[in-house]
Protein backbone atom coordinates (compact mmCIF):
# COMPACT_ATOMS: atom_id res chain seq x y z
CA UNK A 1 0.00 0.00 0.00
CA UNK A 2 1.55 3.22 -0.59
CA UNK A 3 1.62 6.12 2.24
CA UNK A 4 -1.57 8.35 1.67
CA UNK A 5 -0.20 11.93 2.37
CA UNK A 6 -3.72 12.81 3.21
CA UNK A 7 -3.86 10.11 6.42
CA UNK A 8 -4.84 12.35 10.01
CA UNK A 9 -0.99 11.98 11.36
CA UNK A 10 -0.29 13.70 7.71
CA UNK A 11 -2.77 16.27 8.53
CA UNK A 12 -1.66 16.97 12.24
CA UNK A 13 2.01 17.48 10.80
CA UNK A 14 0.72 19.60 8.46
CA UNK A 15 -1.18 22.24 10.18
CA UNK A 16 -4.15 21.09 8.82
CA UNK A 17 -5.89 19.24 11.88
CA UNK A 18 -5.79 20.19 15.47
CA UNK A 19 -3.91 17.71 17.99
CA UNK A 20 -2.76 18.34 21.86
CA UNK A 21 0.79 18.62 21.36
CA UNK A 22 3.46 18.28 23.98
CA UNK A 23 6.91 18.22 21.32
CA UNK A 24 7.34 19.71 18.41
CA UNK A 25 10.22 19.15 16.84
CA UNK A 26 12.57 19.15 13.74
CA UNK A 27 12.06 15.10 13.37
CA UNK A 28 9.40 14.07 15.59
CA UNK A 29 6.01 15.69 16.84
CA UNK A 30 4.77 14.26 20.03
CA UNK A 31 0.77 14.51 20.93
CA UNK A 32 -1.97 13.27 22.91
CA UNK A 33 -3.82 10.01 21.79
CA UNK A 34 -7.48 11.44 21.16
CA UNK A 35 -8.96 8.33 22.23
CA UNK A 36 -6.45 7.39 25.10
CA UNK A 37 -6.38 3.81 26.27
CA UNK A 38 -5.28 5.55 29.85
CA UNK A 39 -5.01 8.85 31.38
CA UNK A 40 -1.81 10.29 29.77
CA UNK A 41 -1.76 8.08 26.26
CA UNK A 42 0.55 10.30 24.11
CA UNK A 43 1.76 9.12 20.24
CA UNK A 44 5.15 10.00 19.15
CA UNK A 45 5.54 10.14 15.19
CA UNK A 46 8.13 10.77 12.88
CA UNK A 47 7.77 13.91 9.95
CA UNK A 48 9.43 11.78 7.68
CA UNK A 49 5.93 10.13 5.93
CA UNK A 50 5.99 6.40 6.35
CA UNK A 51 3.33 4.01 6.61
CA UNK A 52 5.39 1.44 9.25
CA UNK A 53 8.66 0.36 10.58
CA UNK A 54 9.19 -1.05 7.36
CA UNK A 55 9.21 1.79 5.51
CA UNK A 56 10.81 4.21 7.62
CA UNK A 57 14.72 5.05 7.04
CA UNK A 58 17.12 4.13 9.81
CA UNK A 59 18.05 7.26 10.61
CA UNK A 60 14.52 8.32 11.27
CA UNK A 61 13.56 5.43 13.20
CA UNK A 62 16.81 6.05 15.57
CA UNK A 63 15.46 9.61 15.96
CA UNK A 64 12.00 8.41 16.75
CA UNK A 65 12.86 5.70 19.21
CA UNK A 66 14.68 8.54 21.32
CA UNK A 67 12.29 10.72 21.17
CA UNK A 68 10.03 8.35 22.23
CA UNK A 69 12.00 7.62 25.18
CA UNK A 70 12.52 11.61 26.41
CA UNK A 71 8.60 11.68 26.14
CA UNK A 72 8.11 8.49 27.87
CA UNK A 73 10.41 10.16 30.57
CA UNK A 74 8.35 12.80 30.62
CA UNK A 75 4.98 10.99 30.94
CA UNK A 76 5.78 9.10 33.27
CA UNK A 77 7.28 12.42 35.88
CA UNK A 78 3.64 13.83 35.04
CA UNK A 79 1.41 10.56 35.94
CA UNK A 80 4.13 9.06 37.91
CA UNK A 81 2.42 5.26 36.50
CA UNK A 82 4.18 2.44 38.13
CA UNK A 83 3.90 0.69 35.00
CA UNK A 84 4.32 1.50 31.03
CA UNK A 85 3.51 0.11 27.83
CA UNK A 86 5.29 0.86 24.55
CA UNK A 87 3.42 0.15 21.48
CA UNK A 88 3.69 0.28 17.72
CA UNK A 89 1.77 -1.86 15.38
CA UNK A 90 2.37 -2.55 11.88
CA UNK A 91 -0.34 -3.27 9.50
CA UNK A 92 -4.16 -3.65 9.94
CA UNK A 93 -3.83 -7.07 10.64
CA UNK A 94 -1.84 -6.20 13.93
CA UNK A 95 -4.22 -3.46 14.55
CA UNK A 96 -2.81 -0.43 13.08
CA UNK A 97 -5.26 2.45 12.38
CA UNK A 98 -3.89 4.93 11.65
CA UNK A 99 -1.11 4.69 8.49
CA UNK A 100 1.73 6.98 9.58
CA UNK A 101 4.14 5.59 11.93
CA UNK A 102 4.21 5.78 15.80
CA UNK A 103 5.18 5.02 18.77
CA UNK A 104 1.89 4.28 21.57
CA UNK A 105 3.35 5.38 25.10
CA UNK A 106 0.85 4.07 27.91
CA UNK A 107 1.14 4.54 31.24
CA UNK A 108 -0.03 0.96 33.10
CA UNK A 109 -1.89 1.92 36.66
CA UNK A 110 -2.11 -0.91 39.15
CA UNK A 111 -5.52 -2.77 38.73
CA UNK A 112 -6.81 -0.77 36.04
CA UNK A 113 -7.42 -2.31 32.78
CA UNK A 114 -7.15 -0.34 29.58
CA UNK A 115 -9.91 0.89 27.62
CA UNK A 116 -10.77 -0.14 24.10
CA UNK A 117 -8.21 0.81 21.07
CA UNK A 118 -9.72 3.94 19.08
CA UNK A 119 -12.67 4.04 20.48
CA UNK A 120 -13.71 7.08 22.51
CA UNK A 121 -12.72 10.46 22.20
CA UNK A 122 -11.52 12.24 25.58
CA UNK A 123 -12.79 15.29 26.82
CA UNK A 124 -10.73 18.78 25.15
CA UNK A 125 -9.94 19.83 28.77
CA UNK A 126 -8.57 16.70 30.12
CA UNK A 127 -6.21 16.64 26.72
CA UNK A 128 -5.45 20.29 27.20
CA UNK A 129 -4.34 19.63 30.66
CA UNK A 130 -1.97 16.42 30.22
CA UNK A 131 -1.07 18.03 27.60
CA UNK A 132 0.43 20.52 29.57
CA UNK A 133 1.72 18.40 32.14
CA UNK A 134 3.89 16.46 29.75
CA UNK A 135 5.15 19.51 28.14
CA UNK A 136 6.27 21.13 31.48
CA UNK A 137 8.10 18.02 32.22
CA UNK A 138 9.93 18.25 28.68
CA UNK A 139 10.73 21.93 29.41
CA UNK A 140 12.13 21.05 32.81
CA UNK A 141 14.04 17.78 31.54
CA UNK A 142 17.90 18.73 31.20
P1 LIG B 1 -2.89 2.62 15.67
O1 LIG B 1 -4.17 1.89 15.76
O2 LIG B 1 -1.71 1.95 16.31
O3 LIG B 1 -2.65 3.01 14.24
O4 LIG B 1 -3.08 3.92 16.53
C1 LIG B 1 -3.70 5.07 16.05
C2 LIG B 1 -4.03 5.89 17.27
O5 LIG B 1 -4.34 7.18 16.81
C3 LIG B 1 -5.24 5.38 18.06
O6 LIG B 1 -4.84 5.14 19.40
C4 LIG B 1 -6.23 6.52 17.96
O7 LIG B 1 -6.94 6.71 19.16
C5 LIG B 1 -5.35 7.70 17.63
N1 LIG B 1 -5.95 8.79 16.87
C6 LIG B 1 -6.78 8.69 15.81
N2 LIG B 1 -7.08 9.92 15.34
C7 LIG B 1 -6.39 10.80 16.11
C8 LIG B 1 -6.29 12.22 16.13
N3 LIG B 1 -6.94 13.00 15.26
N4 LIG B 1 -5.49 12.79 17.07
C9 LIG B 1 -4.83 12.03 17.96
N5 LIG B 1 -4.90 10.68 18.01
C10 LIG B 1 -5.67 10.08 17.09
Amino acid sequence: MAYDPNNIFAKILRGEADAHVVLDEEHCLGFMDLMPQSPGHTLIIPREPAESIFDLSTEALGQLITTTQRVARAVKAAFKPPGMMIVQLNGADAGQTVFHIHFHVIPRYEGEGLTLHARSVAAPAQLREHAARIKAELESAP
